[in-house]
C-alpha cells in the first residue's frame, strides 16, 4: 500500500497549471473574447528584440541583421510621422478621472496636451509580423562589449515613453537584471542614473550585465551609482529629486508562470508574496513618484496582464499620492499605440495605460506601462 502522505513519486498539481487556472479565472473576464489567443500566446514561443548597443561599433551587425530581415521598430517609428499629442480615441486622462474610473471622453478636464516625446537613440530590432527567427547570441566586439542585448521588444517600450532627455537625473527603481537600464543608458543622455535592485544576488548580475554593454568610463561613480535597497522605502533616502523615474515592479510575469516550473509565484509555497504583490507593487509606485521632482515623469510598468497589478495599483497610487498632497496627470499613450500597432498586439480599450498583449504573429508581451506626470 502507497503511504500517499509520505509519497514523493504522486504527480503534484504543477505550478503552471495552477497559473494558468487562475489566468482562465481572471482574465476570462478580464479580456473576455480575445482570452484565448493570447492565452495561445502566452504558451507558444516568445518573441525578442534585439537592443543594439550603440556603445559598440554595430555596423556590421546592423547590417548582418537586415540582411536577415529584421528592421528596427524604434527607428521605423520616427520616420513614419511625428508622435501627435491626441490618439483619435483618447486624451489625457486627470488623476480624478483616473479616480473615479471616467474617462476624458465624458469629462473636459486636467488634459495632457503635450507632445508624447520618446527617448532617442534607443534602436530595437526584430523579425517582421509572423517571423519566428530566433536572433543568434550577441558576440563581443573589439573592447568586449556585446553588440546587442535580446529581450522582449515590448519591454523596450517603457523606456521608450520614459522620454529621457539630455541632462536629466534617472531612478530605475527594481532594475535587475538589466534590459531596462542598457535600453536607457542607450539615449547617452543622462547626466545621472540611480540604478537599485533589492535583491542582492540579482543587483549582482545587473552589475554585470552594465559591464558587457557599457564603457567602464560611463560607470564611474559621479554618473551611476548601484544600490540594493528596499524601494518601498526609498522616500527615508531621497524624495522631489529625479527628472524620470522607471517603477518596473515585481508581478507574476505571466509568460513565465505559464510555462515554467521553476521559480513560480504560483507554487503553493509562493501563495503570500503572490497575495501581497499589489500591496508591494503600489508601495513601490508610490516611492517612485515621491523620487520625482515636481514636473518630472513616471513610468509604471508590468509584465502581467493582471488589472490588479496595473490599473488598480496605479488608481491606488494615485490617490495615496493625492493625500500626501502629490497632483499627477496621466500621459495618454495613444498616439505610441497608434505608431507601433504594427509591430506589437495592443489591448483595446484600457481606462489606464497601454498593454501589449501576446499573439501568434506578434508573440510579444505581455507589458503593461502607464505613465504619469508630477505636477506638484
Ligand atoms: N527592470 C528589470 C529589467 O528590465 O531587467 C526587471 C525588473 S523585475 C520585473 C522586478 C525586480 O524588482 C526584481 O529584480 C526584484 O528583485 C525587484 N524587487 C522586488 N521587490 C523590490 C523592492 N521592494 N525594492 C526594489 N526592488 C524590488
Amino acid at each position: 500500500r502507497v503511504k500517499t502522505k509520505w509519497a514523493t513519486s504522486l504527480p503534484r498539481y504543477p505550478n503552471t497549471n495552477m497559473a494558468l487556472q487562475n489566468f482562465d479565472a481572471a482574465y476570462g473576464l478580464q479580456l473576455g473574447r480575445l482570452w484565448p489567443s493570447v492565452r495561445c500566446g502566452l504558451l507558444s514561443q516568445k518573441k525578442y528584440g534585439a537592443l543594439l548597443n550603440n556603445f559598440c561599433d554595430h555596423r556590421a551587425v546592423v547590417s548582418d541583421l537586415q540582411d536577415q530581415g529584421c528592421g528596427d521598430f524604434v527607428g521605423a517609428t520616427q520616420l513614419e510621422a511625428p508622435i501627435s499629442p491626441m490618439g483619435p480615441e483618447r486624451g489625457g486622462v486627470s488623476e480624478d478621472m483616473a479616480d473615479s474610473g471616467e474617462t476624458e471622453k465624458s469629462h473636459g478636464g486636467n488634459q495632457d496636451s503635450t507632445p508624447l516625446s520618446l527617448s532617442s537613440d534607443i534602436k530595437c530590432f526584430v523579425f517582421p509580423r509572423g517571423d519566428i527567427t530566433r536572433f543568434k547570441s550577441a558576440r563581443p566586439d573589439q573592447s568586449r562589449l556585446l553588440s546587442y542585448y535580446l529581450l522582449d521588444a515590448a519591454s523596450v517600450l517603457p523606456c521608450l515613453v520614459l522620454d529621457v532627455q539630455e541632462g536629466h537625473s534617472v531612478l530605475d527603481l527594481c532594475a535587475a537584471p538589466g534590459g531596462k537600464t542598457i535600453a536607457l543608458l542607450q539615449t547617452q543622455a543622462i547626466r545621472f542614473l540611480s540604478v537599485n535592485d533589492s535583491s542582492v544576488s540579482r543587483t549582482s548580475r545587473l552589475k554585470n550585465v552594465l559591464h558587457s554593454f557599457i564603457p567602464n568610463h560611463l560607470l564611474s561613480t559621479d554618473r551611476l551609482r548601484v544600490t540594493s535597497l528596499d524601494g518601498t522605502q526609498w522616500a527615508e533616502f531621497e524624495t522631489n529629486t529625479y527628472d524620470r523615474v522607471l517603477v518596473d515592479v515585481p508581478c507574476t510575469t505571466d509568460r513565465h508562470s505559464a510555462t515554467e516550473e521553476d521559480n513560480n509565484i504560483f507554487s503553493k509555497i509562493r501563495t503570500g508574496e503572490r497575495k501581497r504583490l499589489p500591496q508591494l507593487q503600489t508601495d513601490l509606485l508610490l516611492a517612485g513618484i515621491k523620487a520625482a521632482r515636481p514636473g518630472g515623469e513616471v513610468v509604471y510598468s508590468t509584465c502581467s496582464l493582471s488589472q490588479l497589478q496595473n490599473q488598480y495599483v496605479v488608481q491606488q497610487a494615485l490617490q495615496l499620492a493625492r493625500q500626501e498632497g502629490i497632483h499627477l496627470q496621466v500621459v495618454s499613450l495613444q498616439p505610441l499605440v497608434h505608431m507601433l500597432s504594427g509591430t506589437f498586439n495592443f489591448a483595446p480599450d484600457l481606462l489606464l495605460g497601454e498593454m501589449v498583449v501576446p499573439h501568434l504573429t506578434a508573440n510579444f508581451g505581455p507589458i503593461y506601462m502607464c505613465k504619469l506626470r508630477r505636477l506638484c
